[in-house]
């Protein structure tokens, strides 16, 4: 088996989306698929979930094209995870209307003990999962764990996402998630209350409105890249995070000068994410695009 610098372990999903853009049954989505697509522009990305047997071959050859490793991809009896989600005026929030666990309720992550990742993501998914996972982790040989988690989680399994939050280096949450967490408003407070939870660094993704990260006792804040159409925000969360730990992969350096550089890396490829339904826009994208936008942006930051 072919090991990969960069793990993740989530879900594979069939979404409905609704935005106020349109309507669409029978997307391909779920956290891990889009952190794989987005990391893969920049490092080989492996990813660990279970899918049902009904899971489409044609989302599975979506991934293999991005060179996105599939051995532990599981296939079972049972159908797919299902999440139906709509976003109405607040683009930045989305509003479940339905999440099937299906053939989740069986998954059992299993590390390669041999050639552990020397990073890994434990996008969102069930902190139960995302511990038994970090139980097998053999540090120092990997060397750097970040996850991530949304609202349905933070109400339904405190206790399992704290002990989490204690075992990683960088958890990724957006406002509101940082607001349920800590019940505090004030977003640099609450990203600070949540490094004290364990995490040494935090990002809290705010949307249209940027992002914050906190790294010890230093502090960063971006801007979004301004876009005038925003199409489908579903997946911007997982991509940014994708797009971030692909960057730090491919530099090897976990400074806080190049964590900056990866956050404004995982806002772009977000940036684009959000252009068209699911991974439409991400599967026509080359690298060259974000490198471009890279650069617009630095233009428009300068001052
Ligand atoms: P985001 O990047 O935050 O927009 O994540 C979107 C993806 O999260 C969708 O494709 C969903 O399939 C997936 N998702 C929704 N609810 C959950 C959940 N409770 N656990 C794990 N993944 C989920």
């Amino acid at each position: 088996m072919k090991s990969y610098p960069l793990m993740v372990i989530g879900t594979v999903a069939i979404d409905e989306v609704e935005t106020p853009f349109g309507k669409r049954d029978s997307v391909f989505g779920g956290s891990a698929s889009y952190f794989s697509y987005a990391a893969s522009f920049f490092t080989k990305v492996e990813l660990m979930a279970i899918v049902g047997k009904d899971f489409p071959i044609e989302y599975r050859k979506i991934l293999e094209e991005h060179s996105i490793g599939l051995d532990h991809l599981q296939v079972t009896e049972g159908k797919t995870f299902r999440w139906k989600g709509k976003y109405e005026s607040d683009l930045n929030s989305a509003l479940t209307l339905d999440t099937q666990l299906n053939v989740l309720l069986d998954f059992k992550p299993e590390l390669r003990p041999e050639s552990p990742p020397e990073f890994l993501f434990l996008a969102n998914i069930d902190p139960l999962l995302q511990m038994n996972v970090l139980d097998q982790v053999k540090r120092p040989k990997c060397k750097f764990i970040a996850c991530d988690t949304m609202n349905f989680w933070i109400n339904g399994k405190r206790k399992e996402l704290d002990s989490v939050l204690k075992k990683v280096d960088l958890f990724v949450l957006n406002d509101g998630e940082a607001r349920l967490l800590t019940k505090e408003m004030n977003l640099i407070r609450a990203g600070r209350k949540i490094q004290q939870m364990g995490p040494g660094t935090v990002v809290v993704k705010k949307g249209e409105h940027g992002a914050f990260l906190f790294c010890s006792e230093k502090f960063f804040s971006v801007p979004a890249y301004p876009l005038e159409e925003v199409f489908d925000p579903t997946g911007a969360g997982d991509t940014f995070a994708g797009g971030m730990m692909g960057y730090l992969v491919k530099s090897g350096d976990l400074g806080f000068e190049n964590l900056k550089r990866a956050v404004v890396c995982g806002s772009i490829v977000a940036s684009f994410t959000v252009e068209d339904f699911g991974l439409d826009r991400l599967r026509k994208l080359k690298l060259n695009e974000i490198e471009e936008r890279i650069e617009q942006f630095k233009k428009l930051c300068h001052f």
